[in-house]
């Protein structure tokens, strides 16, 4: 189930940022008195209720060489329109409405029939709440009246957001069908992959595309196994300003990660390793999908026969996190061992859905905890009781222990390299959690 996604617009300065830390209730974010500050995080995750949504905060989106105000808010609202379900428009009580204001309800109003929700911000006082009166021109509805500065208004803001959510919908796949993601940056090819991977002898792709929104999915068969490619969406060209820019990749894949089961990371083999790549694997590893990190354009990559294995080590080097990830090295292009990418997935896949015996796993503890005894603070000693697999999709793993306080990081470590030497659990993150027996 994808969470659905609000989508803040509006002038620079009006509390854009102020509101969205609001509500993503972090107030780390530095916001300085100036115009077009840069920020960190665009995109958070926000609770109300019962509910959680995504929440983008597009005047963080810059566009190159864009720096004509009206322009590049255009271009965040274009985003808004096609990515959010739900668009705030904010505007500023200190300033009242201006030219930028009108225009942007205007094209908001002509462009998209989404439900939009127009807030007025810094009304940090009784009386700057009559200033709220002229809002209503702009032709959309109430005013919602905000105080970033004091959080005044920010319950009525997510109020008036999850009551316009779209009615739920259920997730369309059955358990067996393996949900693959494409992800990385932009132009590393998974446009080029996916077109590939369909193209490919033996895949049959179904000729009914899913809908789940604005995604499109392609659900395609290949030796008996069902697949999904979901979220071609982001990857589809479609030639919009803002597709370039590395936040928006960011977003889109943290959008895709959320539906997948297997996550492909994917490399550009001809310029190697940069943070971003790095950032994007982390997503995944935290949402605990199974992954796969595939190194694309090996064609054009100059090569002896020590090539493959430098690399391989410079992943294993920059992705310690994700030491479980098998890697693949393809070109979309020729069509190098593109053939043997959908088999790894679905090894990863089987892996990630491991489901271990009780007793079997106990074992394995039992054994770990004899070779290397259990880490002992002030005298007290941690005591594993017994452990469960609580979960599949990544696999966790509950250990009821005497003090949890007394599990290392670097115990849980070794325990979880025990378990992978017994279980393997190949391309998958395992989670360990100590509990106490109670
Ligand atoms: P953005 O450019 O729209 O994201 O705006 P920011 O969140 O960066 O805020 C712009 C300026 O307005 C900053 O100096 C904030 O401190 C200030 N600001 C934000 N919310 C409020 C508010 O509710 N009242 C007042 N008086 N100032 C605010
Ligand atoms: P995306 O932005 O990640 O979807 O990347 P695209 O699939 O659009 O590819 C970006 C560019 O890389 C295009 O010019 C492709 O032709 C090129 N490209 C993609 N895969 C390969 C490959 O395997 N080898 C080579 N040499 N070029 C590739």
């Amino acid at each position: 189930m994808a969470k659905p996604v609000v989508a803040i617009v509006g002038r620079p300065n009006v509390g854009k940022s102020t509101i969205f830390n609001r509500m993503i209730g972090e107030r780390l974010a530095i916001v300085e008195d100036k115009p077009g500050v840069t920020r960190d995080r665009i995109y958070g995750t926000a609770e109300w209720l019962d509910k959680s949504f995504h929440v983008i905060d597009t005047g963080g989106i810059e566009v190159d060489g864009e720096d004509e105000i009206l322009r590049s808010i255009r271009v965040q609202a274009e985003l808004a329109m096609d990515e959010a379900d739900v668009i705030v428009f904010m505007t500023d009580a200190k300033a009242g409405v201006t030219t930028a204001d009108q225009e942007v309800a205007e094209l908001l109003y002509r462009r998209t029939d989404k439900p939009i929700i127009l807030a007025v911000n810094k009304v940090d006082n009784l009386k700057r709440r009559e200033d709220i009166y002229e809002f209503y021109n702009l032709g959309l509805g109430d005013p919602i009246p905000l105080s970033g500065a004091h959080g005044i208004g920010i319950g009525d803001l997510m109020e008036a957001i999850v009551k316009k959510f779209p009615e739920k919908e259920e997730e369309q796949y059955d358990d067996d069908v393996i949900k693959i993601a494409l992800i990385g940056r932009p132009n590393v090819g998974k446009s080029s992959l996916v077109n590939a991977i369909l193209g490919e002898e033996r895949v049959i792709v179904s000729d009914i595309a899913g809908t789940t929104r604005d995604a499109i999915d392609t659900p395609f068969e290949r030796d008996g196994q069902r697949y999904v490619i979901i979220d071609t969406a982001g990857m589809r060209k479609r030639g919009k300003v803002y597709e370039s820019t590395e936040k928006y990749s960011v977003m889109r894949a943290m959008q895709a990660i959320e539906r997948c089961d297997v996550a492909l990371i994917v490399l550009n083999g001809e310029q190697g390793i940069v943070e971003q790549d790095k950032h994007i694997a982390g997503y995944a590893h935290e949402a605990g999908k199974a992954a796969v990190i595939v190194v694309n354009k090996w064609d054009a990559v100059e090569k002896d026969d020590k090539t493959m294995q430098r690399f391989t080590n410079e992943i294993r080097d920059q992705f310690q996190f994700m030491s479980y990830a098998p890697v693949a090295f393809v070109s979309a292009k020729t069509k190098q061992r593109l053939h043997k990418l959908l088999p790894i997935v679905q090894h990863v896949a089987e892996q990630h859905a491991q489901r271990i015996p009780t007793s079997v796993l106990n074992d394995v503890i039992s054994d770990a905890v004899a070779v290397n005894a259990t880490p002992a603070d002030k005298g007290r000693r941690l005591k594993i009781q017994y452990a469960t697999q609580v979960a599949v999709k990544p696999p966790t793993i509950v250990l009821f222990v005497n003090d949890p306080e007394l599990m290392h990081f670097s115990y849980t470590r070794y325990l979880e390299n025990r378990l992978r030497a017994a279980f393997q659990f190949e391309g998958t993150p395992l989670r360990l959690l100590a509990r106490r027996k109670s």
